[in-house]
């Protein structure tokens, strides 16, 4: 067993096509240099740099939400993306919390 250059190259290919983004998260970063985000406040949705001064890809992520005005972090993003589970999970039982 060893790198294997054809298979990481298919399978690079293969998430290529299939998603349209580049293999390498650091070159992905660099080709495309914002991410979609939405507010967990308001739902409002901002492309938003994933580097520079507390940009997403930072430990210490920080952004104010030009719609209403809050300031989220990736605490208030995985906090937004819970309470919206748990208020899946009401409506359908079926529903797996994450
Ligand atoms: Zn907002």
């Amino acid at each position: 067993m060893g790198y294997d250059e054809t298979k990481c190259h298919s399978a690079s290919e293969y998430w290529r096509t299939r998603t349209g983004f580049v293999f390498d998260a650091i070159e992905s970063m660099r080709v495309d240099t914002t991410r979609s985000i939405q507010c967990p406040f308001c739902g409002e949705t901002e492309d938003i740099l994933w580097n520079g001064d507390r940009g997403f890809a930072q430990a210490d992520f920080e952004h104010k939400c030009p719609g209403c005005h809050e300031l989220f972090t990736h605490d208030t993003l995985r906090a937004g993306k819970f309470l919206q589970a748990v208020n899946q999970a009401k409506k359908d039982r079926g529903y797996c919390l994450p």
